[in-house]
């Protein structure tokens, strides 16, 4: 809309402009002026190493201000009312955009992906259509995945139910609440595509992120249809009614039974926590919590500490306890390979922030440079070169240089203490072989006097005392158990039961989790989950994303079978079985299936269950639309079908 350019207006597009990230200002300049120019020397970026945000595009200064000074210009025309140049520029552009913005070739199958993640074909289908009577939707779980299906169910005008057994939504971000719980993916990319937000910090902590949750379930008004604090126990598929009866709890022991055409899992992969099998845990005298079960208003301070496991959770309660605390005592399970990045912990100054509210096509752009750092630039360095001659540190000539780059950040992060700690902290395996953690001063953090990271096994615990396999006893007042959740036993907060009686544990085995799609398991008809197996996106990104189209995938599924009257969806156990053979077999090329090192990803049998073998956009693809063929289908059986 066109509006009056005040100097004052002037005057923050200013600053916020001498600010902003020159590659994501050169493809404004390209949308907003349609002058292709901007896409050549000297103005292309170069390409940028690591996972910062390249701010300079490494162009020289007298270039850097000419975009400065041509972005600022074209902002405010646009604010004055001149239209958009190119607003939907052509795949093919979009491809050579990104590419100049990234500083290296993207391949060509980007397009449709960066037109979707731009706005500017559809990505997540906000138009209603019409339901038979009575129609009711079951989604299980208030977090990210399940506020993602209601936002969208609300949309579409499908009449649904959201049962969390939590008082409020969030999951994770409202369970975990340890000292410097947060993200390792950038908040810019790691929210909504539908609902941007006003991110104070680049890498936000866990309050930002949760009170962002509660805004969008507020927002879009979804929370009328969720019921807190109650638990679904039990769910059964009623082959006759082509419904699923819904057994839950609420908090005062009341138990009722639902009625739903569809069930959406959204139960999470995070929980429940895990203990470790350790002598004598269970007579430690002094106090003693998980991360997940950080005690509200627990203090640590002045106390002596340990914490047991090294994994994400420990990296980032650990730096953010070391100065509180009398000592510190961590002792290691494994080792992690963990990244540097530049923007962890720093806020997004004021006038970017303007920036990200008031210009669109900048906070656009922002997003889709986020996801190609994080999502798919890494996914070719992960898969095995089968003529590599050093397959014991790493997987090909690229993984090799990451591990050459990682290894002398590690040195150099450890200073003075390299020599004594460089053995105990380097993994053997080869980097990504775990999900690549965030170094939020975890290194910086071991040159601590008061911090100790022991590496011996732990024998048995007496009193207050962990005694480790030589022999050494270490006391403490406080013990954290930073030993990560049961991921592997995929939807184990409730019982699952298919058409034909059996349950989706028993058909899974316990831990060997199948599904096509990561989606929908067959014997389990119009039942779909989110964040299912083989979903994670291993070589890093934003998980949201992946849920995002999961859930397109699954509203196009509602919208079919409320066209042509389907009752009943149950995918094909030939597809399923193909699908699934193909992920296996992915992943044998990959840097998951490794020898030598074991991970919260692959089950005792040595399958990854946990991890996507794709890249963001092959998933895009797979999803965009839902082929009936891939699904036994079966008419709606007239009027007896009712919601609960
Ligand atoms: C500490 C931590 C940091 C993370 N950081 C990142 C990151 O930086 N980037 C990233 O992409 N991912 C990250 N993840 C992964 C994260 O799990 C996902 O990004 C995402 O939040 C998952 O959302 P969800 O809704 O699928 O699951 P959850 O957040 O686990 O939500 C599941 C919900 O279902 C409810 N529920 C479960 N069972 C029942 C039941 N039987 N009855 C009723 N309600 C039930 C739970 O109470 C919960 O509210 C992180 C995870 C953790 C634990």
């Amino acid at each position: 809309m066109a509006e009056a350019i005040t100097p004052s207006i002037e005057r923050r597009f200013a600053e916020a402009i001498a600010l902003a990230n020159i590659p994501t200002l050169l493809m404004v300049l390209v949308q907003l002026t349609g002058e292709t120019h901007w896409l050549e020397e000297p103005y292309t970026p170069i390409r940028q190493s690591g996972m910062g945000d390249n701010d300079s595009g490494g162009l020289d200064p007298r270039n850097q201000a000419e975009v400065r000074e041509a972005a600022l210009e074209a902002i405010l025309a646009w604010r004055a009312g001149r239209p958009v140049a190119l607003p939907a520029p052509s795949e093919d552009t979009l491809v050579k955009m990104l590419s100049v913005a990234m500083g290296e070739p993207v391949p060509e199958e980007y397009g449709a992906f960066t037109a979707a993640q731009l706005g500017q074909t559809t990505f997540l289908d906000h138009r209603p259509f019409d339901v038979p009577e009575g129609y009711k939707v079951v989604v299980i779980g208030a977090g990210v995945s399940g506020l993602c299906a209601a936002i969208n169910l609300q949309a579409a005008g499908v009449a649904f139910d959201v049962i969390e057994r939590s008082p409020t939504v969030g999951g994770v971000w409202w369970e975990n609440t340890y000292p410097g719980a947060g993200v390792d993916t950038p908040n810019h990319l790691y929210s909504f595509s539908f609902a941007p937000y006003d991110w104070k910090q680049y890498f936000c902590l866990r309050d930002e992120l949760h009170g962002y949750l509660e805004d969008v379930s507020r927002e879009f008004d979804v929370r009328k249809h969720i019921r807190f604090a109650t638990t679904v126990e039990r769910i059964a598929y009623q082959d006759a009614r082509q419904t699923w009866s819904i057994e839950i709890r609420d908090a005062d022991g009341r138990a009722e039974v639902l009625e739903a055409n569809v069930v959406i899992s959204a139960a999470g992969l995070f929980n429940p926590p895990i203990e470790p099998d350790i002598a004598g845990l269970d007579g430690w005298t002094g106090e003693k919590w998980h991360t997940a079960r950080w005690p509200d208003g627990a203090t640590v301070d002045g106390k002596r500490v340990a914490i047991i496991g090294n994994g994400a959770s420990c990296m980032q309660t650990a730096p953010a306890i070391q100065d509180d605390v009398e000592s510190l005592t961590i002792y290691q399970r494994s080792n992690h390979w963990a990244a540097p990045f530049e923007q962890f912990g720093k806020e997004v100054p004021d006038a970017v922030r303007f920036l990200f509210r008031e210009c669109p096509i900048y906070r656009a752009w922002y997003r889709v440079r986020l996801g190609w750092t994080f999502n798919d630039r890494v996914h070719a360095a992960l898969h095995k070169d089968p003529d590599w001659d050093h397959p014991d540190r790493s997987l090909n000539a690229q993984n090799d240089a990451h591990r050459a780059f990682f290894t002398q950040y590690v040195i150099d992060e450890l200073g003075d203490k390299a020599d004594e700690l460089l053995d105990k902290v380097l993994p053997t395996y080869p980097p990504f072989g775990k999900r690549m953690l965030m170094d939020n001063g975890w290194y910086r953090m071991l040159r601590n006097p008061r911090v100790e990271l022991v590496d011996d096994r732990i024998e048995r615990i007496e009193a207050n005392t962990v005694i480790t396999g030589d022999g050494t006893a270490r006391e403490a007042d406080v013990l954290v158990l930073a030993t990560g959740f049961d991921v592997l036993r995929l939807i184990s907060t409730y019982e699952t039961i298919g058409r034909s009686g059996r349950t989706l544990r028993d058909t899974w085995e316990d831990d060997n989790a199948k599904a096509y799609l990561g989606t929908v398991v067959p014997d389990f008809p119009n039942f779909f989950m989110l964040y299912g197996p083989n979903l994670q996106p291993g070589h890093g990104g934003s998980l949201i994303f992946v849920v995002e189209m999961q859930v397109r995938y699954i509203m196009d599924m509602l919208a079919k079978m409320a066209a042509l009257g389907l009752g009943a969806v149950e995918v094909r156990e030939e597809v399923h079985a193909r699908y699934n053979d193909a992920v296996d077999a992915e992943h044998e090329n990959m840097v998951w299936t490794h020898p030598g090192m074991s991970t919260y990803y692959r089950n005792d049998r040595g399958r990854i269950v946990i991890n996507s073998p794709y890249r963001n956009v092959d998933f895009f693809e797979l999803t965009r639309r839902v082929d009936l063929d891939d699904y036994v289908t079966e008419p709606r059986r007239g009027s007896e079908l009712l919601a609960g």
